[in-house]
């Protein structure tokens, strides 16, 4: 469309803004109505519906969930969260409000995965006193632009985007996500949008707005960026990589202690004890497709095993190199990264299960885990167990068994939400059963 379609500039267009919820699909959907009535939306929200959440990322509700046709619920905006893109060429703002999903009252729905994530940052604050400071790291292919072949990490790469990759970063910085870098990958056509670390909270709706604002852009150029785990069997797949660390009361940083195994603070092990116990049932949310566990493979520095381990890019749980450059403070550079996570997940319901299982660590006064720095698929079996490296599940089917067969991770949701998330991913695997894997792959790139 140009500035004039329709014989109307496009200045004199009524703006759209959008309440959004990203859902346990990983999908952002919501409702949208005339910006200068923000004020009145901000007050009342907008209509939602509570089947919505059995929706698999294929457009199927799963049937029965516990709502079928009943009930109604509100999406309730964050005003915080506001995303507004001015940049680009020949559209009209793009503008939406992360939200809250609540009942008519305004209290918080049971099943809405951002204030569930609210709660888990709220009692983690009560239990041990400490703030949660979160980044969302996120590779994606661009798919359909036909570019000349490029080498990996090489300057072409990123040339030959032009001038998509400063548009992006334009449109993100306008949308609030602090970006700090677009990178070419590995990959083919890969590319990795890293942001500023931000409290918790932020940084998960940064998650979602990073994926929406890069779709819309790589649009315009008529092409997908697909943030989908992976978009050939054959080709390295695309993690979401969720940085974690803890600042206390009067906001330093508390991950960090030089004096101990890894540099954990005593809180920050236990806290990765308790996510390397209850990991193989957190990827049932955290790796939550079909297609997650074609990437969730041995030797492609994604995440196989639970294993924590120090700059090793085979270790789920990461601990992260710090800069030793004068005037630069360890301590606060300091984080632990999870690696199994990808997009088909919700940025809020990745993080707060992390988060809950890492709390239960320290509830526990676990021990930290043995750090492994090397692959974990090059031990001995012998050598896994006593290391406690353990497999993770290898297919969603395996994984949600997991998620049922461990009490403490399902004992943190209520009976709806399990029935309602065990359902859709049961629908989702009966949808895909079947496909060959390049068929999973192009069918999971049209949503993801
Ligand atoms: N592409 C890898 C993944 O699937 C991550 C590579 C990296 O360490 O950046 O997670
Ligand atoms: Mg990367």
């Amino acid at each position: 469309m140009n500035d004039s379609s329709n014989g109307r500039a496009r200045g004199a267009l009524t703006e759209l803004a959008t309440f959004v919820t990203t859902d346990i699909a990983g999908v952002t959907r919501g409702r949208s109505f005339a910006a200068q009535d923000i004020e009145d939306y901000f007050r009342k929200g907008v209509g939602w519906v509570p089947a919505n959440l059995a929706l698999t990322p294929f457009d199927v509700i799963a049937d029965p969930n516990p709502w079928g046709s009943a009930g109604d619920l509100r999406l309730m905006a964050d005003p915080a969260s506001k995303a507004r893109v001015t940049c680009l060429p020949d559209v009209t703002p793009l503008h939406f409000y992360h939200c809250d999903i609540t009942d008519l009252k305004g209290e918080p729905w049971e099943c809405c995965v951002r204030s569930f994530l609210k709660a888990t940052l709220a009692d983690f604050k009560t239990e041990t006193g400490l703030g949660v400071v979160g980044a969302v790291e996120q590779e994606f292919q661009v798919l359909g632009a036909d570019w000349p072949a490029a080498p990996s990490f090489g300057l072409r790469a990123q040339r030959r985007t032009e001038p998509f990759g400063p548009l992006l970063m334009t449109a993100l910085k306008e949308a609030g996500a602090e970006p700090e870098m677009f990178l070419p990958e590995y990959g083919k056509d890969q590319f990795e949008i890293t942001c500023r670390p931000a409290p918790a909270l932020v940084a998960a709706d940064r998650g979602a707005t990073i994926r929406a604002v890069t779709k819309e852009v790589a649009a315009l150029f008529g092409w997908n960026a697909s943030f989908a785990p992976k978009t050939d069997p054959d080709g390295v797949g695309n993690g979401v990589h969720l940085h974690i660390s803890f600042t206390d009361a009067d906001g330093h940083p508390a991950t960090f202690d030089a004096s101990r195994p890894g540099r954990l603070s005593a809180i920050a092990g236990s806290f990765a004890a308790g996510v390397i116990r209850h990991l193989p049932a957190l990827v049932a949310f955290t790796a939550p497709s079909v297609l997650s566990y074609m990437r969730l493979v041995p030797h492609h520095w994604s995440a196989a095993y639970t294993c924590l381990g120090e700059k090793n890019r085979e270790a789920t749980l990461r601990i992260c190199p710090t800069l030793d450059l004068p005037g630069s403070d360890p301590a606060r550079q300091f984080n632990m990264e999870y690696r199994a996570a990808d997009a088909c997940a919700s940025p809020h319901l990745s993080l707060a299960v992390v988060l809950r299982a890492g709390l239960e660590g320290i509830r526990a006064g676990l021990e930290p885990p043995p750090l492994i720095n090397a692959d974990p698929s090059d031990f001995s079996p012998e050598e896994q167990e006593k290391l406690g490296i353990r497999r993770l599940p290898a297919s969603l089917a395996e994984a949600l068994d997991t998620l049922a067969a461990d009490p403490v991770v399902t004992g943190w949701f209520t009976k709806d939400f399990l029935d309602c998330y065990f359902a859709m991913k049961r629908k989702e695997i009966e949808i895909v059963d079947g496909l060959s894997p390049e068929g999973l792959c192009s069918r999971y790139a049209t949503v993801y």
